[in-house]
């Protein structure tokens, strides 16, 4: 009898990695707790893949061999806790596709500039004419590639909850940006269990396996030896170093191997600290990819960027309204308001998760001219900031909080939506605080 792959969750990943299954001559069986996208049931339906929804059905999800499990999912989410108990293995979408493909797998995480990085990568793959897909967090789920698609490349992010239920999988290029505290809610706020997690990327690697890692980072610096590294070293940082393969002297970057260039760090597409980092480990990837370095260096220079990172909307009476919604941690916030020319009215709030606003004080206080707090709970804000003696605003609508920040703003100042915060309590998604962000600001 055919094994049996049960898949929770039928998102993007789910719906592909049940494609995946059934295309295996697996017993494929999906159910989600809530409703599933029209476009998926008819991706399912047309498969014959049996599904449910609005609910576990545990007689059909217990008696799986195998469990794939959507990275939304919580590991200590009730059914997951049976399943576990019952020994029946539990592996991310990620894990399952790795294993029918042999494309080489080039592999992005961190706290911060994941989405950044995979997308330029995948930029300089495609400039350079390389059969690349891009899966992960972004676009179609690796699974539904590797059953419709024959690429010879995949650059993949990953985030830690898909690196949580990944054992076997094995990244040809490995890339950890950097590692600051965020999710602490998804990992017993214990913050070695979330480092752990990220360093899951480098698991399976061989001494022809390349890891590609901000060198400068103290967590990885202190974390590194614990892992037994097999993938050769390719460390990027702000200055030169011995053993560097990217640095910046004298506002050029510099990549050292396997073959060595340089460019502008004027001609980078991306501007912005966290995005010299971002364009370094991008330009180490496709270096030992063997593309050209006169591609590298065009790629990287016209890059256009990605959508609520840092994005330009427009300049109202004098006045630059940025779009950084997906500044959904601390630390990304920081990079944010460490990037702007000119005083800034900070937008900041949503769902905490556990964030720590030391961090960022003192650039509130050299840089910011007003705090936009836009949350259904901002005592926390209150507490922290209101002592800076800043004006402030407290609101619960994006409309709201473009109109204060039109009327904190004086001309020459920048407006910037950088939350800290998760988006879940007022919005469906950073993407819709971006959306939002964005029509209001056309309005005004
Ligand atoms: P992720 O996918 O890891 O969430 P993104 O590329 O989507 O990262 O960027 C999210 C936010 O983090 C951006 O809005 C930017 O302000 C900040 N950021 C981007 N790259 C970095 C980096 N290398 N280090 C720190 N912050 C970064």
């Amino acid at each position: 009898m055919a094994k049996r792959i049960v898949i929770l969750g039928a998102g993007e990943s789910g719906a592909g990695a049940a494609v995946l299954a059934k295309k295996q001559g697996f017993d494929t069986f999906v159910s989600d707790m809530s409703m599933i996208k029209d476009s998926y049931k008819n991706m399912l339906n047309e498969r014959g893949i049996k599904w449910e929804e609005g609910k576990h059905t545990e007689s059909l999800i217990l008696n799986a061999n195998e469990v794939i499990k959507s990275p939304g999912i919580p590991n200590d989410a009730p059914i997951i806790v049976k399943l576990k108990k019952q020994g029946i293995p539990v592996i991310s979408e990620i894990e399952f596709a790795g294993r029918y493909t042999n494309a080489k797998m080039i592999c992005i995480t961190g706290s911060n500039g994941k989405t950044t990085t995979t997308s330029l990568i995948y930029h300089i793959f495609k400039k350079a004419g390389m059969n690349v897909g891009l899966a992960g967090n972004i676009g179609r789920s690796l699974a539904f590639q590797v059953a419709e698609y024959n690429y010879d490349y995949y650059v993949i992010e990953l985030s830690s909850f898909q690196l949580d239920n990944m054992y076997k999988f094995h990244a040809n290029i490995a890339v950890l940006m950097n590692i600051t505290p965020d999710h602490l809610d998804r990992y017993d706020h214990q913050m070695q269990n979330y480092v752990d997690a990220k360093f899951r990327i480098i698991q399976n690697q061989t001494p022809d396996d390349a890891f590609i890692f901000w060198n400068d980072d103290p967590i990885i610096q202190r974390e590194l030896h614990k892992y037994g590294i097999h993938g050769h070293y390719y460390p990027f940082s702000e200055r030169k170093k011995e053993g560097t393969s990217a640095y910046v002297e004298q506002d050029k970057v510099y990549f050292t191997e396997p073959i060595a260039f340089n460019m502008e760090q004027e001609e980078l597409a991306l501007t912005g600290t966290h995005n010299l980092f971002n364009s370094m480990a991008a330009g180490i990837s496709a270096n030992l990819a063997g593309i050209h370095k006169e591609c590298i260096r065009e790629a990287l220079g016209d890059f256009k960027g990605v959508e609520h990172r840092l994005e330009k909307v427009c300049r109202v009476k004098g006045v630059d309204y940025i779009n950084d919604s997906k500044a959904t941690n601390v630390n990304s916030c920081w990079y944010a308001l460490q990037s702007m020319k000119t005083k800034t009215i900070l937008i900041l709030g949503g769902k905490d998760k556990g964030n720590d606003y030391n961090e960022i004080a003192d650039l509130v206080k050299e840089k910011c001219v007003g705090l936009i707090y836009l949350g259904l709970h901002n005592e926390k804000l209150h507490e922290f900031f209101d002592h800076f003696g800043l004006p402030v605003a407290d609101v619960q609508s994006m409309k709201d909080a473009v109109d204060a920040a039109y009327h904190m703003a004086q001309k020459g100042e920048t407006v910037l939506l950088s939350p800290c915060c998760a988006s879940f309590d007022l919005f469906k998604s950073y993407e819709e605080r971006g959306e939002q962000f964005k029509e209001c600001v056309r309005n005004l």
